[in-house]
C-alpha cells in the first residue's frame, strides 16, 4: 500500500522535498505530517478536496472540526468580501462589530461575558491566567491525552514545550476518584481545564459522572472549573455544557466559530471576567493585535447567525449519530471500534478489538493500537477517494450529503471484509 501511495503521488512527494530546504520536515503544523510524506491540497469546494496529482477527496477531516461548514460556503464568503469591499480589515479601535459577535455568544453559550482571541491555544491561556488572577493561586489541573493547544498539549504527559511544568497536575481523565485524590493532596489548584469530549485523545466521551465529579471538587475548593468546547460547542446548539447538568466557571471556544478565520473566545462568569475589566487597575492585559478584526468577527457572526442555527446543529448531529451506528455495525467483531458524540468522531483500531465502550483514557487503550493495521486503512480509504485524518478523527461537515456518507461505509465495509 505504502509504494502503491508513492506510485501515485509524485507531486507532493516532490513538493515536500522542496519544502523541507525552508521549514523543518517540509511542514508548518505537526499534526498534518503524515509518512512517508504529507499529500498537498490545492483547493477545496463544498465537501471536496482536490490534491496536487489531481485526485480528488470527500473530506471527512472537516479541518480536525474548524471546516464544519466545508469549503466555500457562499453565505460566508459574501461575509468576508463584504469586509473587504465596505469596512476594511482592522480599524486599529474598538469596531462595531465585536459587541454584536459577542451578544450572540452569550446567549447561545450561556456566558455573561466574552472576550475574542486569535486560536483555541490563547483561549485556554487566557481563561487559565484569569482563573490563577481569579483564586491568587497557580496550579492548574488537567488530564492525560488532553489537548488544549499547541503549547498546552497533554499526550501521556507534560509537553516538552511547556513552559511552567511545575504548575501542572495530570490526572487521569474519566476517573472521579483520582480527581478526589488530587484534591485532597494539593490546596492551590486555581482551575480544572478539561474537555467534555477529549477530541485528540480519540473522541472520547466524558462520563456524566466525572463531569459532576468535577464540577463538586472545584466548588468545594473555590477553583475555576474550565470547559473547553474548542471541538464541542458544535455538538449541540448551546455547547456540549447545554449537555451536562452543571454548568462551569469559564468556557473556551474556537474552531469553526471564526467562519474558517483564526478564532478563538473565552467566557464565563462575569466576576472571573471582570480580572480583565480595563477600567479597572492592575486588571490583566489581554490586547492581541487582530483579536477584533472585522474579517473574523463577520465571518464567524454570519456562520453562527445565519447558517449554523440551532436547527441545523441538532440536525447535523442527528446525522452523525446515524453515521457512527452504521461503522459501528460493521465494526462488530473486528480489531475497529467508532467512538465520539454527534459529528465528531473517532476511529480505532486495537490488537483485541476493544469496543467503543472500552476506550475510556488515553493511557489505557494506546499499548494495544495496531497501528499498522490503522495505517493500512488510512492509506486504503484514501486510496478510495476519502480524506480522513490518520489518528482515525472524522468531523462532519455542513456540506457532505448522504452519498458521501454512504459511500464512505461502503468502502469501510469492503476494507473489513476482505
Ligand atoms: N482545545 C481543543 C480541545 C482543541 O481540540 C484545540 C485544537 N485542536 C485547541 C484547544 C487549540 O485550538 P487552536 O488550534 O485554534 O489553537
Amino acid at each position: 500500500a505504502i509504494q502503491r501511495f508513492q506510485a501515485r503521488n509524485p507531486k507532493s512527494f516532490e513538493h515536500h522535498e522542496a519544502a523541507i530546504g525552508s521549514m523543518p520536515g517540509g511542514n508548518t503544523r505537526t499534526l498534518l505530517h503524515t509518512a512517508p510524506f504529507p499529500i498537498a491540497m490545492v483547493r477545496g469546494e463544498g465537501t471536496k478536496l482536490y490534491d496536487l496529482d489531481g485526485h480528488e477527496y470527500f473530506d471527512f477531516v472537516g479541518e480536525l472540526t474548524a471546516g464544519l461548514y466545508g469549503h466555500s460556503n457562499p453565505k460566508i464568503k459574501e461575509a468576508m468580501t463584504s469586509v473587504l469591499s465596505d469596512i476594511g480589515l482592522s480599524l486599529g479601535a474598538t469596531n462595531i462589530y465585536e459587541k454584536k459577535y459577542a451578544d450572540l455568544l452569550c446567549s447561545r453559550f450561556d456566558l455573561d461575558s466574552v472576550r475574542f482571541a486569535n486560536s483555541g491555544t490563547e483561549a485556554n491561556i487566557h481563561a487559565l491566567a484569569a482563573a490563577r488572577e481569579f483564586t491568587g493561586k497557580r496550579k492548574v489541573v488537567v488530564f492525560r491525552g488532553g489537548y488544549h493547544g499547541s503549547v498546552l498539549a497533554f499526550g501521556l504527559g507534560i509537553a516538552p514545550n511547556n513552559v511552567d511544568r511545575e504548575d501542572w497536575i495530570l490526572s487521569q481523565y474519566n476517573d472521579p476518584d483520582a480527581l478526589e485524590e488530587v484534591f485532597t493532596t494539593h490546596n492551590d489548584i486555581a482551575a480544572v481545564l478539561v474537555e467534555g469530549m477529549q477530541g485528540s485523545a480519540g473522541g472520547i466521551p466524558g462520563s456524566k459522572e466525572f463531569l459532576r465529579a468535577i464540577r463538586e471538587q472545584t466548588r468545594k475548593a473555590g477553583t475555576v472549573f474550565i470547559l473547553d468546547e474548542v471541538m464541542t460547542s458544535r455538538l449541540h446548539p448551546g455547547g456540549l455544557a447545554a449537555t451536562l447538568d452543571e454548568k462551569p466557571d469559564l468556557k473556551t471556544l474556537g474552531k469553526y466559530l471564526g467562519g474558517g478565520m483564526p478564532f478563538g473566545a473565552f467566557g464565563g462568569r462575569r466576576d472571573i471576567m471582570a480580572v480583565y475589566d480595563p477600567r479597572k487597575q492592575g486588571s490583566l492585559s489581554h490586547s492581541g493585535t487582530f483579536q477584533n478584526n472585522t474579517l473574523m468577527l463577520n465571518a464567524g457572526y454570519t456562520g453562527l447567525a445565519e447558517v449554523f442555527t440551532p436547527d441545523v446543529t441538532i440536525q447535523l448531529n442527528k446525522k452523525g449519530e446515524k453515521f457512527r451506528t452504521d461503522l459501528l455495525e460493521i465494526f462488530e467483531g473486528t480489531e475497529f471500534t467508532v467512538t465520539g458524540v454527534g459529528s465528531l468522531m473517532c476511529i480505532h483500531c486495537t490488537k483485541m478489538g476493544l469496543t467503543s465502550t472500552q476506550i475510556r483514557a488515553k493511557d489505557e487503550y494506546a499499548p494495544y493500537e495496531d497501528l499498522d493495521l490503522k495505517k493500512l486503512f488510512w492509506l486504503e480509504m484514501m486510496e478510495a477517494g476519502f480524506w480522513i485524518h490518520q489518528r482515525g478523527s472524522i468531523a462532519l461537515n455542513l456540506a457532505m450529503d448522504a452519498e458521501a456518507m454512504e459511500a464512505f461505509v461502503r468502502a469501510v465495509k469492503a476494507f473489513c471484509s476482505r
